[in-house]
């Protein structure tokens, strides 16, 4: 039986008070990244201009946007072990069986046995090969098994959090674990009165998170089961001393897992730091770009630039399409911009509340819209089946960040186009 404080109720709860309470206070991609402001009225030539303090734009050559999709005609991964060979409880298995899950992924085949023994592990593996399921089927079964563990999660933003918290409750689904989700845009009331009720499973984003430990509302010595998801990311975003603030007060008996799609130097010393002789595994083959075929769309001046995506939007093969464009204003002109011609399109970015950013994820998801104009802010770990265009409207701000941009499609061994607006 699942208590009335189990995943569901508790993300419910937080997500029917985030528009009275929206308060941006931490910083999320769409926030930070957003550095230029719009210049000239119209979609030609207008460049941006940087902001105050602006990171300087990274010069990417016009041919690394273009590429085949490499037909991936790749033995497929055999994995080792069924669900059914991880020593995992029973309620967890049968969980897995309905989500429809017949065998592990790569990462989970290789990293679950690790995670079940008690290891710390670094798990680096591409976008879209389930990694969340590879931290989360362990970490329940661990806290079924252990009445005193509790967990937390961190992950880079407020969508991918709620994300991993819907798939926790998938797999953790009868269990009778109660969770906390703390992202910024949803009441710190509702959360503290969450956080009361001893969660098993806190699930945040690294400036709420902060945030309770500031108010003395999260006793982080009492969790000893840690996840890092998208680390790499976290990084970028400038989370660092955030996070190392967070590990820095988990209790020291642990178990520590890092998840990240690249392995730098500076993921390598933060896990160094906080983690216990940790056992890397990678999966990592090639790379994401390989299942995404690439191209430029060059335009000119006045409304050439609109004319040419209206254009790629009504061709035969564009399906589920994000836009991505550089700052706020941007994505909600070019949305206001395409709603006017009729398309059926939605927008994120940072300045919208939570219950607007989730509901259009939805949206998309649900075959509502089949466009979302995005900031970065929606570049990363966000899981939508079946986009099959990625448009950078405007150039991302540096290559790693255009990976992750093309990583939304091609996911799961599908291959997905992406395309990248340049001046002509
Ligand atoms: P990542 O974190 O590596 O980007 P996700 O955990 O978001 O990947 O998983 C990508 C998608 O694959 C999700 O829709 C997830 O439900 C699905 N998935 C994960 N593991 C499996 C599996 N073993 N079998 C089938 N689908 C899976
Ligand atoms: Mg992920």
């Amino acid at each position: 039986m699942q208590s009335r404080n189990s995943y569901q109720s508790s993300s419910r709860r937080g997500s029917s008070d985030e528009r009275s309470s929206y308060a941006p206070r931490q910083p999320y991609a769409g926030q930070r990244r957003d550095r230029y402001s719009p210049q000239g009225s119209g979609y030609g030539g207008g460049r941006p201009s940087p902001r105050g303090g602006a990171r300087a734009k990274q010069f990417i050559h016009p041919s690394r946007f273009i590429q085949a999709a490499t037909v991936t005609e790749k033995a497929e991964y055999v994995p080792v072990h069924s669900f059914a060979d991880f020593d995992v409880h029973r309620k967890i298995l049968d969980n897995i069986a309905l989500k429809g899950f017949e065998k592990p992924s790569a990462i989970q085949d290789q990293t679950i046995p690790l995670v079940l023994q008690g290891k710390d592990v670094v798990g680096i593996a591409n976008t879209g090969t389930g990694k969340t399921a590879a931290f989360a089927i362990p970490m329940i079964h661990d806290l079924i098994t252990h009445m005193d563990h509790r967990a937390i999660i961190i992950a880079p933003t407020r969508e991918l959090a709620q994300q991993i918290m819907d798939e926790c409750f998938s797999f953790g689904k009868g269990c009778g674990l109660r969770s906390a989700l703390l992202i910024g845009g949803s009441s710190m009331g509702l959360q503290r009165r969450d956080l009361r009720y001893n969660p098993r499973v806190v699930i945040g984003t690294p400036g709420r998170i902060k945030d309770h430990i500031q108010q003395g509302t999260l006793p982080l010595s009492l969790f000893n089961f840690v996840v890092l998801d998208e680390v790499d990311r976290m990084l970028d975003m400038g989370f660092i001393n955030d996070i190392t603030g967070i590990l820095s007060r988990v209790s020291p008996q642990r178990q520590s897992l890092f998840f990240s799609a690249t392995m730098e130097p500076r993921i390598a010393n933060l896990i160094k730091q906080f983690s216990n002789e940790p056992t890397t595994v990678s999966t990592k083959e090639g790379s994401t770009v390989d299942s995404v075929s690439q191209d430029v769309v060059y335009y000119s001046g006045g409304n050439d630039k609109l004319d040419k995506l209206h254009d790629v939007l009504i061709a035969g093969d564009c399906g589920k399409t994000i836009i991505f464009d550089e700052t706020k204003r941007s994505v909600e002109r070019l949305g206001r911009e395409l709603s006017a011609r009729g398309f059926k399109v939605d927008e994120i970015h940072g300045d919208k509340s939570q219950a607007q950013r989730s509901r259009a994820l939805q949206r998309l998801k649900s075959d509502e819209i089949n466009i979302l104009v995005a900031t970065d802010v929606a570049a990363r770990g966000i899981d939508v089946s079946d986009i099959t265009h990625v448009i950078n409207f405007s150039t991302p701000n540096s290559y790693d960040d255009y990976v992750h941009r093309i990583g939304r499609t091609g996911r799961a061994g599908k291959t997905g186009i992406a395309l990248t607006f340049l001046p002509r």
